[in-house]
């Protein structure tokens, strides 16, 4: 745990507020704090380079072939295929195009369904950068995003999804972005909404805080403002997804009755160690939740999305 003085990682600012606390699936106590200047939210204190490796090890990724297994893969699949879908209906053919945490690459696989285009990706070090490396259409760096990686103004789109809050210099990212997209070009990014319903109810017991490896929260209101200091201008956000706001809150509500938490996240992405204090019976009464409250909580997130509530949001930004 580091112990260095609290400050805003996003604006390094020291001027914050305490929220409420949190907690991570190794037994760290946390708080999440709110920064007065930038209104960033982040994780205090900051994970330390030992914690970050520890959350990132093989367990994140899963033992087996995919990060989830089975039926989860498939269902992940299909909202991947829609996400490519949605990306091309903004770029045009031969588009050069940047994931960054393109996971197993699938992602940017899927988006040759819909047009030609120059693939580029940049993951981790780990089992799903070695998945994306089999992917020969996939221009892949193994690392973080760095200056020396594209020529200024030479993409058409960078698209970052559930990644933007893992990111330990977010700021630096988003200008290392805005430099290497063309005038214009098409930055879209998905995160956990902070000020969402989801947030609000479950506090620190919330799923998407997903505490050390989420660093930053943010409101996505302000960081519209960020964005636009930045050389952004926003287009559009989506607030409903099916893919990931139903599962926060079964998730969420699991957390506030067992003393772990993300008991049945861990189980699904085949982390099997984390939950073998659950009996057989635990498990089952989990899943079974999981199952028959799904539709419900398909229905809340569409109300949600409707006051821009809804638990992770996909925001859509271009280069001014
Ligand atoms: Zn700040």
């Amino acid at each position: 745990m580091s112990e260095s003085k609290t400050f805003c990682g996003y604006c390094k600012q020291i001027d914050y507020k305490v929220c409420y606390p949190t907690y991570d699936i190794f037994g760290n106590n946390y708080q999440i704090c709110q920064c007065n200047s930038c209104k960033a939210y982040f994780l205090s204190p900051r994970p330390n380079d030992e914690m970050l490796a520890k959350a990132y090890s093989a367990d994140y990724y899963g033992e087996s072939k995919e990060k989830f297994e089975g039926i989860f893969e498939k269902v992940i699949d299909y909202f991947r295929n829609k996400r490519a879908y949605r990306l091309s209906r903004l770029i045009n053919n031969n588009a050069s195009i940047l994931d960054i945490g393109c996971g197993n690459g699938k992602f940017l696989k899927k988006l040759l369904k819909y047009g030609k285009y120059q693939l580029n990706g940049i993951e981790l070090e780990g089992n799903s950068a070695k998945r994306a490396l089999q992917i020969s259409e996939i221009n892949l760096k193994i690392g973080v995003l760095e200056e020396k990686d594209f020529a200024p103004n030479s993409l058409d789109a960078v698209t970052m999804f559930q990644v933007f809050e893992h990111l330990t210099e977010p700021k630096k990212t988003i200008d290392l972005i805005q430099n290497i997209l063309k005038k214009e070009g098409i930055l879209i990014m998905s995160f956990p909404n902070i000020a969402s319903f989801q947030a609000k109810i479950f506090k620190g017991k919330w799923l998407h805080l997903d505490p050390p490896r989420h660093l930053f929260y943010f409101n996505p209101i302000d960081l519209v403002n960020l964005m636009k200091a930045q050389g952004f201008i926003h287009i559009k956000s989506s607030y409903s997804s099916i893919e990931q706001n139903p599962y926060g809150m079964i998730q969420s509500i699991l957390n506030v009755f067992c003393k772990k938490r993300e008991v049945l996240f861990e189980l699904m992405k085949g982390n099997k160690y984390y939950a073998k204090e659950y009996s057989v019976f635990s498990i089952l009464m989990q899943k079974i939740f999981f199952y028959l409250s799904f539709p419900l909580f398909i229905i809340t997130n569409l109300m949600a999305a409707i006051f821009k509530k809804g638990a992770t949001v996909e925001m859509v930004f271009k280069k001014s």
